[in-house]
């Protein structure tokens, strides 16, 4: 029985040839140097820190060189996949403002002209190079069972022989061909081997772009292409879904690098080119508990979740610059000397990335989002801040619509000067600094915090005071803090901090305890920005309002 007899008795309803496919999917009409990249994930629902960095990465390189960056959906391990699994994925890229130029864009939409760009939506194209592979005598069907793997696998590490199907362990691999039909046609069940034409005792060098030059033996071991429900294991739908859909650049884990040798044999035998890879380290963190380095855990860590920065209103924006500062080690540098630039104009460089992976730093994230969000406009501010609540907090949602206005001057305090203010870690850290400035909240429950005065007949006196004798609206800050002062003054208070220090016994408390009363009364707290801001932005009526709360009390 010859070998094409065999495979069409494998899969007697292939009719297209790989040719056929080499015609549907052309190279690709790029210019010199483009590179075409993906990301490949699993439709488990949601992006890890770790990929969502290697997307970055992904989408940044096609963009720097007018390439194509794509989402392919690696569904066939079904163990994996979970319900509405692509969904999620799609989501948290639109979240991060990554666009997909082809491939999935939703649970039921694809776009793009190489595609089916969802595995198992692609079996015909893996089961044409398959048998194309079985006519060549290049891959066969292996009809052992689990238990005899189980079996042959513990003989191996009894005698510490290197674990594998290969070899004289390779017990299907020279079977007859007349030996294999009669079993297939007797219905035994069997998946489709790799017949290995590699030798363990060869080298093969690659040149990894983050790992430099790696030395590898060349791969001998049959590994599997097609599983037992007829769905391709990841090294052959790797070689055949990256060729078709002319990858140029394969970013992954590291946890791929061993398999690189199988790679290599893979597309040599089907007469692909090799694409460029580039293994990447994992993204680890401080063990809160044991304080050792591990891996960032989508299961442990709240924060291996990119849908964390979003539901916290983390800006986008900060969360790329701080992935691409443990993307580039020189990026940092470059932040810092354009802190106002985009990510778009920073050059990315393979070399420059740590082949030992990362530690990961929410504090560091936090830092650079409060950063980031300081030197937005208050326009960007209310607008963004608007588009958050929208979504998660409908309350604030509303009154932040109802004042408009307000609100952008309320976000423009201390904001357009050298140091501007930092309160704000992220846009749902916002109602925490700013409720007191409106009435909706402040009225709901009041809890003064008053410091080192806080004898309520003097808070009284000195607000009442400084109502009828001091209080002008019309004043500049300058002559509002003179008054202040001269409140101060009237009422035993030293005018000034450093003439409280060198006198302390002939003055009841100095200007900054005074300020102090009029700041808590108007705000309820103890710390706001600019005090003289504040009560221009609330308007005589509101400041003697809330004045009036404690002095009627
Ligand atoms: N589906 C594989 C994974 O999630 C993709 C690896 C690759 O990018 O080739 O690890």
């Amino acid at each position: 029985m010859t070998n094409k007899e065999l495979a069409d008795l494998i899969y007697p309803n292939i009719n297209k040839t790989v040719e056929d496919y080499e015609k549907m999917y052309p190279k690709r009409n790029l210019k010199e140097g483009a590179v075409v990249s993906r990301f490949a994930p699993s439709p488990t629902g949601f992006v890890h820190m770790g990929s969502l960095l290697t997307t970055l990465i992904e989408r940044k390189i096609p963009d720097e060189t007018d390439g194509v960056f794509y989402l392919r959906i690696e569904d066939t391990d079904q163990k994996r996949s979970v319900e509405n699994g692509i969904q999620g994925i799609v989501n948290d890229l639109k979240n991060f403002d990554i666009k997909i130029d082809e491939g999935v864009i939703g649970e039921h939409e694809q776009i793009g002209n190489y595609g089916p760009y969802i595995q198992s939506e692609r079996k015909e194209i893996y089961e044409c190079f398959a048998k194309s592979l079985i006519e060549k005598g290049l891959a066969y069907p292996c009809f052992c069972t689990p238990e005899e793997l189980d079996e042959t696998r513990n003989l191996q590490e009894l005698n510490k022989e290197r674990i594998g199907y290969y070899g004289s362990f390779a017990k299907c691999r020279d079977l007859s061909n007349e030996e294999r039909a009669r079993r297939i046609k007797n219905k035994e069940p069997y998946i489709i081997r790799l017949k290995s034409p590699g030798n363990y005792e060869n080298k093969i060098v690659f040149n990894d772009l983050v790992r430099g030059k790696i030395i590898f033996p060349e791969n001998d071991l049959d590994v599997v292409l097609i599983k037992s429900d007829g769905l391709p294991i990841y090294h052959f739908a790797h070689a055949i879904d990256d060729h078709l859909m002319r990858t140029t650049h394969v970013l992954r884990g590291e946890e791929w690098l061993s398999s690189v040798p199988v790679h290599i044999q893979l597309f040599n035998i089907l007469g692909f080119e090799l694409p460029k890879y580039a293994h990447l380290g994992l993204v680890m963190k401080i063990d809160e508990e044991t304080g050792a380095k591990r891996k960032l855990s989508k299961r442990k860590d709240k924060e291996a979740a990119v849908s964390y920065y979003h539901e916290k209103g983390i800006p986008v924006e900060a969360v790329k610059l701080y992935l691409m500062t443990i993307g580039n080690s020189n990026f940092e540098e470059w932040l810092n000397q354009n802190p106002t630039a985009s990510i778009n104009d920073f050059k990315f460089s393979f070399n420059k990335m740590s082949a030992s992976g990362s530690l990961f730093d929410l504090e560091k994230l936090i830092n650079i989002s409060r950063n980031y969000i300081s030197r937005l406009s208050a326009e960007e501010v209310y607008n963004r801040a608007l588009k958050y609540t929208e979504e998660f907090d409908k309350e604030f949602y509303n009154i932040l619509k109802k004042y408009k206005d307000y609100s952008i001057s309320m976000f423009n305090i201390e904001r357009t000067i050298k140091k501007p203010r930092k309160d704000y870690t992220s846009f749902s850290d916002i109602k925490n600094y700013t409720w007191y400035m409106f009435d909706e909240f402040f009225n709901k429950e009041i809890n003064y915090q008053f410091q080192t005065i806080n004898d309520i007949e003097e808070i009284k006196k000195i607000l009442t005071i400084y109502i009828d004798k001091y209080y002008n609206y019309e004043d500049d800050e300058q002559t509002w803090f003179e008054k202040v002062k001269e409140l101060s003054n009237e009422l035993g208070y030293a005018k000034e901090v450093k003439e409280y220090k060198e006198n302390s016994d002939n003055y009841k408390g100095h200007v900054g305890d005074v300020s102090m009363v009029l700041r808590v009364a108007l705000t309820s707290c103890s710390m706001t920005p600019n005090l003289y801001q504040i009560m221009k932005l609330f308007g005589k009526e509101r400041v003697v309002n809330r004045f009036n709360l404690i002095i009627n009390k």
